[in-house]
């Protein structure tokens, strides 16, 4: 079925290698409307046996997925972390005297669909959050009919603002809509809407003319009772890496010292690698992702911003928190020491210095640039390897990327624009962040340490080297040699 199967929180994994067991943990997090505490139980890995005609799914998990709620302002937690904006305007929405009479009587599922209306999402997302508060009412008949309702009128809204009438979105939204129909028992109205969609048909695909001819022969039986599509039996696991976060090992120990300020899934700079298929016998170019948590430190300390990259394999998180704090600790230790870098994060507001690794690994390095940091590294004839990576940045604008080592009192910076340098395309080529840099590209950030000056840009193509050199007095040099010197 290729209809909009959207289980919410949940990620539907390839069903490839080992199944993972079903697995649950416990969430504790802080509202981030109110700051309440807020816990419950949430499934991290389950399996999906079946599906049924109103894309319920079935098997071994909990459907839908359980939602956090908040005692205090009875928010529901789509989200853990808002941004400010986003923030104030669900404060007033979820203290309206319009929520707070609802809040009693209705699921979680009907809350977010409420929510999701203040938000003014898809009407084909509202329409599914309301058909999951009906599954979470099946036995409470006359809230069920309700909640059904509320979702065949979204799933009917988004059908009529489409402006393609032949594509598959379209066809899933009137067979979804038509579904509600049929559960509600309005079969003719049901009938229509099929008939309706039929004529402008043009899809070829089984999925979809098996979901109208089954549709079809239960409107005609008058059979108003949920049922599966026997064609859609094949198990897929269902996993959610989000909340597996909240079930590692050394969580509680992580929050006594820090405050996790977001969870997104992204790839690493420019980390493409290549993978010969033998199945198709190309080769096929991705990006791996990760799982990245931004976390900052609760006291003052350097590096004061860390993003955490998360890897995951056969349905599992591959670190854990403990993982994580101690190699913060190495690098805090390492960055902290720094009385230079300490200068140049205090000498304006807004400035960041942000640790960067993967997993259990020291840095986040990606594939591609580790030749080269590394090259650049034995040319300054630093000792060791560059084991720690960092990143600084002046209003949300990452201009300066630099390295330290375990066995090295310098530090190598391996690049660094002060926003008038040349180097902006190459930065683009290679940094996601200078995105955003290059927006403010004609109003360069006035420099308040020597740091924001420096215009060093290294590439393996250059006959000169461009990095530069900070001694732990404070001292820089912008290296001079030509690449040939390496070997001196
Ligand atoms: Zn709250």
């Amino acid at each position: 079925m290729k209809r909009n199967v959207i289980l919410l929180t949940l990620l539907l994994a390839l069903a490839a290698g080992r199944s993972p067991a079903y697995q649950e943990v416990v969430k504790k997090v802080k509202c981030p409307l109110c700051g309440a505490p807020v816990s419950g139980t949430v499934v991290t890995n389950a399996t999906r046996t079946a599906l049924r005609l109103d894309l319920k799914p079935i098997g071994d998990l909990p459907v839908p997925n359980a939602l956090l709620v908040c005692p205090g302002c009875s928010f529901v937690l789509f989200r853990d972390h808002l941004n400010p904006a986003l923030k104030d305007s669900l404060n007033c929405f979820v203290k309206s005297e319009a929520y707070r009479n609802e809040a009693a009587g209705n699921t979680s599922y009907y809350l977010l669909g409420r929510i999701g209306e203040f938000r003014k999402l898809p009407d084909k997302d509202i329409a599914y959050t309301y058909l999951c508060a009906s599954w979470q009412t099946e036995d409470d008949t006359a809230r069920y009919f309700r909640y059904l309702e509320l979702a065949r009128q979204f799933y009917a809204r988004g059908r009529a603002g489409s402006r393609d009438s032949t594509n598959e979105e379209y066809v899933s939204l009137c067979l979804q809509e038509c579904e509600m129909l049929r559960l509600l028992g309005r079969f003719d109205q049901a009938q229509e809407v099929i008939d309706k969609m039929k004529r402008n048909y043009m899809l070829n695909l089984k999925d979809y003319s098996q979901a109208i001819e089954l549709e079809t022969r239960l409107i005609s039986g008058k059979n108003g009772r949920p049922c599966q599509m026997d064609w859609k039996k094949e198990k897929a696991e269902l996993v959610n890496y989000e909340d597996q976060v909240y079930g590692l090992p050394g969580f509680d120990q992580m929050q006594a010292g820090f405050e996790m300020d977001s969870l997104f899934f992204g790839s690493m700079d420019n980390d493409v690698r290549f993978f010969s298929s033998w199945l198709n016998g190309g080769t096929i170019t991705y990006s791996k992702s990760f799982l990245v948590a931004m976390l900052h430190p609760l006291d003052p300390v350097l590096p004061n911003r860390t993003c955490w990259y998360i890897d995951y394999y056969r349905y599992r998180l591959v670190p854990d928190w403990r993982d994580f704090l101690r190699i913060q600790q190495e690098i805090g230790a390492k960055a902290g020491g720094l009385e230079w870098l300490r200068q140049w994060q205090q000498a304006d507001s807004g400035k960041v210095v942000e640790a960067r690794f993967q997993g259990k690994k020291l840095n986040a390095v990606s594939q591609s640039d580790r030749e080269n940091v590394k090259a650049a590294w034995a040319h300054a004839r630093l000792k060791g390897s560059p084991d720690y990576q960092l990143k600084l940045y002046r209003q949300d604008h990452c201009f300066c990327t630099l390295y330290l080592g375990i066995k090295e009192q310098a530090a190598l910076v391996y690049h660094a624009s002060s926003g008038r340098g040349t180097s902006l395309r190459d930065q683009m080529m290679r940094d996601a962040d200078s995105l955003t840099y290059f927006k403010s590209f004609g109003a360069p950030l006035k420099p308040s340490h020597w740091l924001d000056t420096l215009e060093v840009d290294y590439n393996p193509n250059q006959q000169v080297p461009s990095y530069a050199v900070v001694f732990p007095d404070g001292k820089y040099e912008i290296n001079q040699r030509g690449r040939s010197a390496a070997a001196e």
